[in-house]
């Protein structure tokens, strides 16, 4: 066990990251006490139900009270309403953090409503599986993955050291970055891929009514991938493609010039065109996992289907 780092831990939002957080923290004991609140009563009996924070709250203001790290882990959209909501029972000194998918427009969403004396550490954990809501957390989903910090200006050396030190005992590697490039590198490494998933899966599902349950019955491995990203929380991902438009719109504009490029390949037969850039592809592959991002193991590492 480690030495608390925080006295009190207030989650905001008790689904899939939360629970992860939660089961982490109590995992190395990292806070002293953890309290919980999500908007729905149904989330809070859950939550209440399989011992997911040490108290859960019926209100924002409850859990939030006298806690020294407050953070918000509720999608994208709402994060300025819940700051609004929590600002006035903020404890002066406390840090304020979140693990949105998306920076500069939570930034720009929570920043105003956090009053002077209270530290902004925005963050956002690259983690995360297609399940959502309280029961889908695991202690071990951080491990050795990577959790950016997004400082904004002015944020409190002292309390992002303290932001890192709690992730990195929760299992993760922690590097820092601005808010415009984490948008954009994002955008490459999850947003765009997962329009681009959620995209084949709707051409599969015209497609079915065609052919009769074929794509359902032969799904192969290439599919399969697919529909498991696209099985992803609606609501998190609508909020993710409408706060962080610019950055997704130019990769998507990217991605379309590559597809007619290979489109064109196709097309005229170019073979060399298309060895040559499935080559490059692969060295990414090889690369992630030398990384220790992914395994090597067919079919992604699950178990296979009996
Ligand atoms: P989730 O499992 O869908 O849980 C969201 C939680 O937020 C639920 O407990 C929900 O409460 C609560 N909530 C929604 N609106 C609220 C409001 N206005 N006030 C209070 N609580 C509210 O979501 P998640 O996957 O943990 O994602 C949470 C955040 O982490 C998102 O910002 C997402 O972008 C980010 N993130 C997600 C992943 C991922 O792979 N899932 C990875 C990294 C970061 P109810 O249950 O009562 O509706």
């Amino acid at each position: 066990m480690s030495q608390p780092i925080y006295n009190r831990v207030a989650l905001i939002g008790l689904g899939l990251i939360a629970s992860s957080m939660f089961w982490a923290i109590k995992r190395a004991g990292l806070a002293g006490e953890v309290t919980g609140y999500a908007r729905s009563a149904e989330t809070r009996d859950t939550a209440r139900r399989i011992g997911l924070c040490d108290r859960v709250c019926d209100s924002a203001d409850d859990a939030v009270d006298g806690a020294d790290l407050v953070v918000l882990c509720v999608p994208v959209g709402v994060m300025g309403a819940v700051a609004a909501e929590i600002s006035g029972a903020l404890k002066p000194g406390a840090t304020v953090s979140d693990v949105g998918s998306v920076k500069r427009n939570v930034i720009e969403q929570v920043g105003p409503h956090l009053p002077d004396g209270v530290h902004f550490v925005p963050a956002h954990p690259i983690a995360g599986t297609e399940h959502s809501g309280p029961e889908a957390g695991f202690a071990t989903l951080f491990d050795n993955r990577w959790c950016l910090l997004v400082p904004v200006d002015g944020s409190d050396p002292d309390a992002v050291a303290k932001l890192r030190a709690l992730w990195e005992a929760m299992g993760a590697n922690v590097d820092e970055m601005d808010a415009e490039h984490h948008d954009l590198v994002l955008a490459v490494t999850s947003h765009a891929p997962h329009l681009i998933a959620y995209t084949m899966v709707g051409v599969a599902d015209d497609l079915q009514r065609v052919t009769d349950g074929e794509v359902i019955n032969y799904s192969a491995a290439g599919f399969r991938d697919f529909t498991r990203i696209a099985a992803s929380d609606p609501t998190m991902w609508r909020d993710v493609f409408l706060t962080n438009k610019e950055a997704t719109l130019e990769i998507l504009g990217r991605f379309t010039e590559e597809l007619f490029a290979l489109q064109r390949a196709i097309r005229t037969g170019d073979g060399d065109h298309l060895h040559a850039y499935f080559t490059r592809t692969r060295a990414i592959r090889r690369g992630i996992i030398d990384a220790g991002q992914d395994t090597a193991a067919p079919n992604f590492g699950r178990e296979p289907l009996s």
